[in-house]
């Protein structure tokens, strides 16, 4: 298969009082063309941070791509110049957050700015790039583009504005698209929507699609393959299919049974994981989720396990086999 990113050993550092704290620390993953890839963790597991880095934006908050390698189709984006970057940022690689406000500006109508982005990418007139705006707000399925165009970013809802930041990001025609969080600041029947527009679009614009979620809900509804991450490091890597049949990884199967099931019981109480994930300054010896792994023996609390290769999946802990062997690793049903 085709990839089309490729990160390796990737560490990325924030400056701290004494030296970087390691917010990234060894991640490699790659996605394929045409694929979508979900990341997802716990609040603070460095799921941004590896999205910053890609686009190579932790450089504008104090931070630093310690080691490791970033490619985009072969090409690597570590190395490249700010100017470079620039170039590549937005256009071929485009990105959504999470708070789409923050990211419209507020003084000027829809239309204005989205056909600022469309400019910003092709050599056409302002008519034009006011008529192809006109095309990208229908085509994220927004009623009305003539009318809604003329609007300024307050007047819409917020989850028009999240199709507002879509349309904008698709502008460039990219062939990879970033999403961070793009729907947890709206309710549940405007994220189904959002999360739909995104599938439609994928197979349109048969684009890549990094997502970043702290829902295993949604990465169950959105990818081909889930990336696992755990305090700035890849616990598991698997198809989605096979994640939700057999997780392999303590910290997955404890993800799995936070979830509350679709014909769930309405009232039975979620499990959710013990403990809480550590801060940058208190990284524990040994795996990183050994303090809150109900398995954990002497030796996750000394040595951190590798990624390793299983089948077409990756997974780091030391107790796999015996795991599997003792069925510990099924998901519990709640009730
Ligand atoms: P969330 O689900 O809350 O968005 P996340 O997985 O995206 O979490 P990151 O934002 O990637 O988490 O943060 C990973 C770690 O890096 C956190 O411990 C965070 O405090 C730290 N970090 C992120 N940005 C900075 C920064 N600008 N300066 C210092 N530390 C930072
Ligand atoms: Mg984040």
């Amino acid at each position: 298969m085709d990839k089309i990113l490729e990160v390796k050993d990737l560490v990325v550092g924030y400056k701290g009082k004494n030296g970087f704290v390691r917010a990234v620390d060894g991640v490699s993953f790659d996605i394929n063309k045409g694929e979508t890839i979900c990341i997802v963790g716990e609040s603070g597991s460095g799921k941004s941070v590896t999205s910053m880095s890609i686009m190579r934006l932790v450089e504008f908050e104090n931070g630093k791509i310690l080691d490791g390698e970033i490619s985009f189709k072969g090409e690597s984006l570590t190395t490249k110049k700010a100017d470079e970057m620039r170039q590549i940022r937005g256009s071929k690689i485009s990105m959504i957050f999470q708070e789409p406000l923050t990211a419209l500006n507020p003084v000027f109508t829809i239309g204005k700015q989205i056909s600022e982005a469309i400019l910003f990418h092709h050599k056409i007139g302002k008519e034009e790039a006011w008529k192809e705006a006109e095309k990208l707000v229908r085509l994220v399925g927004i009623s009305d583009p003539v009318g809604r165009l003329k609007q300024y970013p307050h007047e819409l809802s917020g989850g028009m504005r999240q199709r507002v930041m879509i349309a904008m990001a698709l502008a460039s025609e990219p062939e990879l698209l970033i999403a961070d969080e793009p729907t947890t600041a709206l309710d549940v029947t405007i994220e189904a929507q959002i999360l739909e527009l995104l599938r439609n679009l994928r197979e349109e614009k048969k684009m890549s699609i990094m997502l970043i979620t702290h829902d295993i809900g949604v990465a169950a509804e959105m990818a081909n393959r889930i990336i696992i991450m755990y305090a700035g490091k890849i616990m598991e890597i698997a198809n989605t299919f096979d994640i939700f049949e057999q997780p392999l990884h303590p910290y997955t199967k404890g993800l799995l049974e936070s979830v509350p099931k679709m014909d769930g019981q309405r009232g039975v109480p979620l499990k959710s994981i013990n403990g809480s994930i550590p801060s940058l300054n208190e990284i524990p010896e040994g795996c990183r989720f050994s303090p809150r792994c109900p398995f954990a023996t002497e030796k996750c609390h000394q040595e951190a396990p590798a990624l390793e290769t299983r089948g077409n999946r990756q997974v780091a802990c030391w107790h796999v086999d015996y795991l599997l062997e003792h069925s510990l690793l099924d998901v519990e049903e709640e009730g």
